[in-house]
């Protein structure tokens, strides 16, 4: 990013990757459709590209703005976030163990577990917290090559101390991946605290506003981003120009929205607290949470992802999450406009009888940036309206 000398992120996610057209002046990184360009003779490439799969100017913006952002040195740029978690396995091979968090994202539980699994990958998934047993895993007699960590984790916001695991990972050689997703750059930083690899399912809070699909990953290693963009060229599940333009503009605002959402979060998870029809609340911000001393050191902000159990159990919720008005009862999450949702029936449908099962009862809000009066007015109402 030339000419500007920060390390302040608010004023990196505005300009990573955003530099005036040196042609035109334009302030924004024009969509670029075009296929293929021309080139000076044979292989004569001006700028370095040659055809839309292999390389993008816009989407090169973008891989330049996540590489910024999650201060890493190269980013890549995939066409939803399982396709970026697909290009992370292609670096593994047949016999390879892939170690995984007992609370992941069902779809890459699904990927591991229904796909990679018949190509000879074999995944376990551990509570990763235990640092004992990630050690015992590591010491293991075939040990796993890669480490998949996601934290806060979803539904249950689980917090894993990614120094520790990283540092584990590293010692036994295995490559260390976080899936940010929840955090984002602006809150948690894992290349920072030793990951090899960050991936991001940009649908989320870096797009911010539902309306594009999108998968980002990040990192420091140059091996590893070789072999990263030869897959991504050769497996070819890459981004629209026009989705990069769309994930880019969403990147620009991700500090302030993160702030307004995290703060909206906090207070909703203090209001539920007190909550009678409500069993548990977990937040990784609330001063309760097992991992609240861990949190403060790896984190920015506590998220603004937030779950609860409902008393009435797995009726009570489902009542509940129909009758809220301004939470729309929607899957996925990271948005402007505040979101409902029951894990168990919904998200994480593709991991019931799974290690990764979630309790019926458990209600799940991606908190957004509306005012946090009407929010919690708006689960007030919704209690009351399914009160039985
Ligand atoms: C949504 C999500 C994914 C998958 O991303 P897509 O863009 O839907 O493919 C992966 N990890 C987490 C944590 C997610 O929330």
């Amino acid at each position: 990013m030339a000419g500007t000398m920060t390390d302040r992120f608010e004023t990196l996610a505005v300009h990573a990757g955003a530099e005036p057209d040196p042609h035109t002046g334009a302030v924004v990184p024009a969509i670029q459709m075009s296929t293929t360009f021309k080139q000076d003779g044979v292989g004569g490439l001006r700028g370095g590209f040659e055809y839309g799969r292999s390389g993008n100017p816009t989407r090169l913006a973008l891989e330049e703005a996540i590489a910024t952002l999650e201060g890493g040195s190269h980013g890549l740029a995939y066409a939803s976030g399982l396709a970026a978690t697909q290009n992370v396995l292609y670096l593994l091979d047949p016999g390879d163990r892939l170690l995984m968090s007992d609370d992941v994202y069902g779809g890459t539980w699904r990927l591991a577990d229904k796909v990679w699994r018949r190509y000879g990958i074999e995944t376990d998934t551990i509570d990763l917290r235990d640092l004992d047993a990630v050690a015992t895993a590591f010491a293991a007699e075939r040990p796993p090559r890669m480490v998949w960590i996601e934290t806060p984790s979803n539904p249950l916001l689980k917090v894993i101390d990614i120094s520790a695991v990283a540092r584990l990972a590293a010692v036994a050689g295995a490559t260390a991946v976080v899936d940010n997703t929840f955090a984002t750059p602006y809150l948690q930083r894992p290349l920072e605290l030793g990951a090899d690899l960050v991936l991001h399912s940009a649908t989320k809070y870096l797009g911010g506003h539902s309306d594009v699909i999108g998968g980002l990953i990040a990192t420091r290693s140059d091996e590893l981003a070789e072999r990263l963009r030869f897959h991504q060229n050769a497996a070819g599940a890459v981004p629209s120009p026009f989705d990069c333009f769309l994930i880019m503009r969403g990147m620009r605002t991700l500090a302030v929205r993160m702030e307004r959402a995290c703060a909206n979060a906090l207070m909703l998870a203090l209001w539920l607290v007190d909550r009678p029809e409500v069993e548990r609340v977990h937040y990784p911000g609330l001063p309760d949470h097992p991992a609240a001393e861990l949190v403060e050191r790896q984190m920015r902000l506590p998220g603004a992802m937030l779950s609860f159990e409902l008393r009435g159990g797995e009726d009570a919720a489902r009542r509940f999450a129909g009758a809220a008005r301004l939470f729309t009862l929607a899957e996925s999450l990271g948005a402007v406009e505040s979101l409902i949702e029951l894990p168990a029936p919904m998200t994480h449908a593709s991991v019931a009888d799974s290690p990764l099962a979630v309790p019926a009862s458990l209600v799940r809000l991606s908190v957004g940036i509306e005012a946090a009066d009407d929010l919690s007015a708006d689960l007030e109402a919704a209690f009351a309206a399914s009160a039985s």
